[in-house]
C-alpha cells in the first residue's frame, strides 16, 4: 500500500487517512506497519426496534467501530445525530486512536454513532433507545471496562452515560469494575468532577500554552499576549460553551461572534457568554439575544475578521468552498474534522495556522481517562492525602511566620493551607497533559524541516508512538 496522499478524498474517513499518510511519508517504517496502523479493526452494525409513545415501532441503526486494538479498552464517544453512518463513525474511531496517543492516554480507538434526531424524542422514548442500544452492544463485547469504554458525544451527555452504565451492571453483576464500562457519568454515579467541562477546558490550555511560544506566534502572524484577542466559536454545545465561557473568562479576551445553527451573535465589545447559553436553551436558538447583533447567515459568520476561529460544532465546516475566505490568523479544531483535508491545505498555503483535532480536543478522554482510573480504584482522587497536604501547608506557614516575624498574608496563607481536591487534581492533570503533548508536537516540528504544519507533526507524534507499540508486540 503506498502512503502517498490519495487523489481525490470523497469521504470523512478518507480525508483523515489522507492526513496520516503525509505523516506517515516523513518516516521509515518497516513493511506492513502503516498498512496495520491505517486499517479499521472490525465495526458492528445493530439494528432494533423500540417502541415509542405513541405504541408504534421504529426500527433503529446504529454503529460502533473499533479502529486499533493495540491498546484495550478502546475509547470513544457515542454519538446520536440524524445524519451519522458508518463511514463517520469509522473515522471518528480512527481520530480517537492517534488522539489518545497523541497525549499518552493508554487506549486504542473507537466510536460509536446511532441514527437518530434526539429532538425528535421524550426523555422516555431515549431512555428505552439507548438502554436498548447499550444491550446490543454490551452482548457483542462492544462495552466493558477492559476492552471498550464509551463516553459523551455529539447529542448524548451525563443522562445516556448513567443509563448505559446501568445496562452494563445489569448485565454483569458481578463485575466488581463495572462502573468503568463508561466515562462521562454524573459525578452522583461515579462520574469525575471536571469531566463535563473537559474539552472546552482542554482548548483553554492549549490556546495557553501556544501563546507561551513567542516564536510560533510569529509564524502564526499573531502578536504576543492573549489580551485583546478576537475569539469567534461556531457551536455553543458542549464542548463549543465551555471553551467559549473559559475564554472569555481571560484577561480581556473577547468572543466577537458566536455561531450557532439558526444564526449568529456578533458584538465587537464581546459576547456574555453564559447569558447567549441560557438565551438559546430557553428559546431554542441565538436569535433575539439582546447582548449582540444577530444575523441568520451562520455559515458566512466563519468567515468574519478575528484572531482566533473555534468551529466547536461538527465535521467539514471549513471545506475548499470556503477556506479561501477565512479571515482569522489561527484555527481551533475544537469539534472533530471541522476542516476537511482540501480546506487544510487551502488554510496551510494562505498561511492560517491550525491546530488540529486530534490534539486540540482530547481534553474529554484525558479526563474520561481519569474517571476510568478511579472507577477501577475505587476512591475518589485527593481522598486520601488531601489533609496531609494542608497539614504539610499549615507547617509551612507557621514556619514562614516564625522566620519572617510577620503572619504570612491571608491569600497566600489560604492556597498553601488547601490540600487539593478532585478538581484541583483533574485540572492539573489536564493542563500537565496537553501542555507536554503541544511541547511533543512542537519538537517535531522544530527537528523536522520538512514538516510545516501541527496537523502532520501530531500525526507524527501519534504514528510513531503506535507503530513503536505494534512493532513492540509484534503487529
Ligand atoms: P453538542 O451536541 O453538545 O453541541 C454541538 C452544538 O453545535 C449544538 O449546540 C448544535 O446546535 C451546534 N451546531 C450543529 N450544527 C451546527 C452548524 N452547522 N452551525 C453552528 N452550530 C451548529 O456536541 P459536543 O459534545 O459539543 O460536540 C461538538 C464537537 O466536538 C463534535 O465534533 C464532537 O465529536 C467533538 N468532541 C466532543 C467532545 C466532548 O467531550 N463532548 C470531545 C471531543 C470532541
Amino acid at each position: 500500500m503506498s502512503t502517498k496522499a490519495a487523489p481525490a478524498i470523497r469521504t470523512f474517513s478518507e480525508g483523515v487517512q489522507a492526513m496520516v499518510r503525509a505523516a506517515l511519508s516523513h518516516m521509515q517504517l518497516p513493511e506492513g506497519v502503516p498498512e496495520s496502523i491505517l486499517a479499521g479493526h472490525s465495526v458492528l452494525q445493530v439494528r432494533f426496534p423500540v417502541k415509542l409513545d405513541n405504541g408504534r415501532y421504529q426500527v433503529f441503526t446504529g454503529w460502533r467501530a473499533v479502529h486499533s486494538d493495540h491498546r484495550l479498552p478502546v475509547k470513544g464517544g457515542i454519538r446520536f445525530a440524524p445524519w451519522v453512518d458508518q463511514d463517520e463513525v469509522e473515522a471518528l474511531a480512527a481520530l480517537m486512536t492517534y488522539k489518545c496517543a497523541i497525549v499518552d492516554v493508554p487506549y486504542g480507538g473507537s466510536k460509536g454513532g446511532l441514527t437518530i434526531d434526539p429532538k425528535q424524542h421524550s426523555a422516555g422514548e431515549l431512555e428505552r433507545i439507548t438502554r436498548r442500544f447499550a444491550v446490543e452492544l454490551v452482548e457483542r463485547g462492544y462495552i466493558g471496562p477492559g476492552i471498550n469504554v464509551p463516553a459523551p458525544d455529539l447529542g448524548t451527555g451525563e443522562r445516556e452515560m448513567a443509563w448505559i452504565a446501568d445496562v452494563y451492571r445489569g448485565l454483569h453483576p458481578t463485575d466488581i469494575d463495572h462502573l468503568a464500562c463508561v466515562t462521562g457519568k454524573p459525578v452522583t454515579s461515579g462520574g469525575i468532577r471536571g469531566r463535563v467541562e473537559a474539552t472546552g477546558r482542554g482548548i483553554q490550555y492549549v490556546l495557553r500554552e501556544f501563546f507561551r511560544h513567542p516564536e510560533d506566534l510569529k509564524k502564526a502572524g499573531l502578536p504576543a499576549g492573549l489580551a485583546g484577542k478576537r475569539i469567534v466559536v461556531q457551536g455553543l454545545g458542549n464542548v463549543g460553551f465551555h471553551a467559549a465561557k473559559f475564554l472569555s473568562e481571560e484577561d480581556d479576551l473577547r468572543i466577537v461572534g458566536l455561531i450557532e445553527r439558526d444564526g449568529v451573535v456578533t458584538s465587537a465589545k464581546g459576547i456574555d457568554v453564559e447569558k447567549c447559553r441560557a438565551w438559546m436553551t430557553r428559546e431554542g436558538g441565538v436569535k433575539g439575544f439582546p447582548g449582540g447583533t444577530y444575523s441568520p447567515n451562520g455559515a458566512r459568520a466563519l468567515e468574519m475578521a478575528c484572531d482566533i476561529l473555534i468551529p466547536a460544532a461538527r465535521e467539514n465546516q471549513i471545506t475548499h468552498a470556503n477556506a479561501g475566505r477565512i479571515n482569522a490568523r489561527l484555527v481551533l479544531e475544537a469539534a472533530n474534522g471541522p476542516v476537511s483535508f482540501e480546506g487544510d491545505r487551502i488554510l496551510l498555503k494562505r498561511g492560517i495556522t491550525v491546530l488540529p483535532d486530534c490534539y486540540v480536543n482530547a481534553g474529554g478522554v484525558v479526563v474520561s481517562y481519569f474517571e476510568w482510573i478511579k472507577n477501577l480504584s475505587h476512591i475518589r482522587f485527593g481522598r486520601m492525602d488531601r489533609r496531609l497536604d494542608e497539614m504539610r501547608g499549615e507547617k509551612i506557614v507557621r514556619a514562614l511566620e516564625a522566620v519572617g516575624g510577620r503572619p504570612v498574608p491571608e491569600e497566600v496563607r489560604r492556597e498553601l493551607v488547601s490540600g487539593a481536591d478532585e478538581l484541583a487534581l483533574v485540572r492539573s492533570g489536564l493542563d500537565d497533559t496537553m501542555r507536554h503533548a503541544y511541547q511533543e508536537i512542537r519538537e517535531v516540528l522544530r527537528t523536522h524541516k520538512t514538516i510545516r504544519d501541527y496537523r502532520t507533526a501530531a500525526y507524527y507524534v501519534a504514528v510513531r508512538k503506535i507503530a513503536h507499540s505494534k512493532m513492540e508486540m509484534g503487529l
